[in-house]
């Protein structure tokens, strides 16, 4: 699905070494072995390593924007995997390559990756137009986001122009999806009470598509949720005013309704992209990042300030205590910055 962009400024790519050239060059070319080494780069923890893999994704950076960025969310068990598992296959019958990735927030306190795994995606997985990877599992919520935007990059370079990630239904990890994809999606289960829970979270104010998955099981259950579900939406402002969240019901298990998937998918960007809100929307996601960057950033060089280390205990301990207040104590701290 190619994307006419605007031609832009760029910045000019540093000088690579000949391992990071060679790594530029095998990505640009599609090749999967230098796509995963970058991504294990990007993924390092060394210093050494996110210098070089910045170095690396400006050097492809002309190369990205051109997939459609897709996101997937739902419950566990909702049947996230069988979906991606279907749409992939579609789509790569239809001629497209797809990669799949990852945000899971737990995977930071297990140390592996429940999503994204190559197990779930059994067919996909051995498709050679499809690439699949889990989820990050070093850091916070935050380390793990910047990451898999990372990682989707590359992979636009190496010429993958469907995008999907997958993340749990857990409100952090939604907002971090919605907030890298061009289009978020909801799965839900046909069960009455399921629709409510998602409102209680404030992911129906996020979603662009909603998914009631299962429909085989009891298609008049589906229906029902469906109106439900309708129903609920028009209580929401949504993003778009030219964009109301169609609720479609279908069945990953038996690949009903993914071709109808699909379809919405691209009707949101053929409607969105002549108002100028689909790339607006790109704009906004890239400047939410740097900021989020910038926070991040600046919130571990004030926790390394050794002056900062060294006052922090007794300071906050005065501010428990009631002797110093919470804005005198935060202005010293953060004097030390300066
Ligand atoms: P995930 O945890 O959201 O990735 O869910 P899975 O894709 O692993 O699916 C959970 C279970 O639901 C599996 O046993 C699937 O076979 C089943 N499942 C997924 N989609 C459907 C569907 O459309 N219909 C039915 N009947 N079962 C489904």
């Amino acid at each position: 699905m190619p994307m006419n962009r605007p031609e832009r400024q760029r910045e000019s790519a540093p000088e690579l070494d000949a391992v990071d050239r060679a790594l530029v060059d095998g990505v640009l070319a599609g090749q999967l072995r230098p796509l995963a080494k970058t991504i294990t780069l990007i993924e390092s923890t060394r210093d050494d390593h996110q210098v070089r893999a910045q170095h690396v994704i400006q050097a492809l950076l002309p190369a990205t924007g051109n997939a459609m960025r897709v996101g997937i969310s739902g419950v566990p068990g909702v049947g996230k995997s069988t979906f991606i598992e279907a749409l992939g296959l579609y789509l790569i019958e239809q001629g497209h390559r797809v990669a799949v990735l990852a945000v899971d927030p737990s995977s930071t306190v297990t140390g592996g990756s429940i999503l994204g795994d190559k197990t779930r995606m059994e067919m996909l997985s051995q498709n050679t137009a499809a690439f699949i990877r889990p989820s990050p599992s070093a850091g916070s919520l935050g380390g793990v986001a910047a990451k898999t935007r990372e990682t989707m990059l590359v992979c636009e370079a190496a010429g993958f122009d469907v995008v999907i990630v997958e993340t749990v239904g857990v409100g952090q990890s939604e907002t971090a999806v919605a907030g890298m994809t061009d289009i978020f999606c909801l799965l839900q289960l046909p069960n009455a009470g399921d629709d409510l829970q998602a409102i209680k979270k404030g992911i129906m104010e996020i979603a662009d598509l909603i998914v009631i998955n299962k429909a085989d099981i009891d298609a008049r259950a589906a229906q029902r949720a469906q109106s439900q579900m309708k129903s609920a939406l028009m209580m929401f402002h949504h993003a778009s005013p030219h964009w109301t969240p169609p609720v479609m019901t279908l069945s990953a298990l038996q690949k009903q309704g993914i071709a109808d998937f699909w379809a919405e998918v691209k009707r949101y960007r053929d409607v969105l992209k002549p108002t100028g809100e689909f790339d607006a929307k790109r704009r906004h996601q890239a400047l939410a990042w740097m900021w989020e960057m910038i926070d991040s950033g600046l919130r571990s060089r004030f926790r390394d300030n050794p002056r900062v280390r060294a006052e922090l205990a007794p300071l906050q301990a005065a501010v428990e205590q009631g002797v110093t207040t919470p804005a005198a104590a935060a202005a010293r701290l953060l004097a030390h910055l300066n």
